[in-house]
């Protein structure tokens, strides 16, 4: 199995001079199973890359297959401009939990209403399906297996746990630790104490990831927040390296991927970012990678580092 990080940035897309070389565009990642199926897991600006990259390569047709992890902006914005969704021999399959207040697709087709787009999703020549997914019921799109997890974020989101080619990996993004906040759907508690009842609940959120997420090759973890941001922030649903370090260590995980990356952390900061938490997931038997735009790592197998791609 391998993976491709088409876009890594949290919050808004950020094209400068001083992000060229970690990437502006925000969440998309691609995993390929050995055989040639694909899965994509979120869908912001880092799809539209994908989407002409299948174009460009002649990959249009078929089944797309995308996991949500939740519909925040950073998540979904790239979906009405994915190539495949312009070409009537693609479908494009959409999975995501559920919304409490109005089905999937409504919500969904709410990001080509057309005070917003040009054209409703109903009208793009690809057909939309969508698919409720619910956390510990495994669904396999194509040779995958998916095992969706609840996470900790404002309004909810889902991690998944992805396995192919007998290997696997986990896609933990976004989530603030389990331990100060507890996030509610459509509830930000803030910084409001919590009770034991909450303290209860975020361990069951801690132990559910943990089960799922075990023996996972690699994962792919929201590290937004350098420990001092977070200080000031722990309300806003995201994690820092320490955190993930700390949940990924002694779990049988080969290799933690820092992601999601918060959109004033330019070049030089991940740079630093990087080099300190590679250092200290060494010290405790963790290859810590921090996630590039057009980086391609194989799950599965240790290649020595990560090489650029072109697409
Ligand atoms: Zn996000
Ligand atoms: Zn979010």
């Amino acid at each position: 199995m391998e993976v491709t990080f088409w876009g890594v940035r949290g919050s808004y897309p950020t094209p400068a001079p001083e992000t060229v070389r970690y990437g502006g565009n925000t969440s998309c990642v691609e995993v390929r199973a050995h055989g040639g199926d694909r899965l994509v897991v979120d869908a912001g600006t880092g799809l539209t890359r994908l989407g002409d990259f299948l174009s460009s390569s002649g990959q249009l047709a078929g089944t797309h297959h995308i996991l949500l992890s939740h519909l925040h902006w950073d998540h979904i914005q790239g979906l009405p401009f994915f190539a495949p969704a312009y070409d009537a021999r693609a479908r494009i399959s959409i999975h995501a939990m559920p919304d409490t207040a109005k089905p999937l697709a409504k919500v969904l087709a709410g990001v080509a209403r057309h005070e917003f787009f040009p054209a409703a999703l109903d009208d793009f020549a690809a057909p939309f399906d969508f698919h409720e997914v619910m956390a510990s019921q495994v669904f396999a799109p194509q040779s995958f297996r998916v095992t969706p997890f609840r996470l900790n974020h404002p309004s909810g989101a889902m991690g998944y746990r992805i396995d192919a080619d007998g290997t696997s990996c986990a896609y933990v993004c976004d989530t603030a630790p389990f331990t100060e906040v507890l996030h509610k759907r459509h509830f930000l508690r803030g910084l409001e104490p919590l009770d034991d009842r909450d303290r209860l609940e975020l361990q069951a959120l801690r132990d559910g990831v943990v089960q799922v997420i075990t023996d996972c090759d690699t994962v792919i973890y929201d590290t937004h927040f350098l420990p001092e941001e977070y200080a000031k922030f722990p309300h806003f649903g995201h994690s820092t390296p320490d955190q993930a370090l700390a949940l990924c260590t002694g779990i049988g995980i080969r290799q933690l991927v820092l992601y999601h990356h918060a959109p004033n952390h330019d070049d030089a900061i991940l740079d630093q970012m990087a080099s300190v938490y590679a250092a200290l997931g060494q010290q405790v038997g963790l290859k810590v990678v921090t996630a590039r735009e057009g980086m391609v790592l194989q799950v599965g197998a240790d290649d020595a580092g990560t090489r650029r791609v072109s697409p």
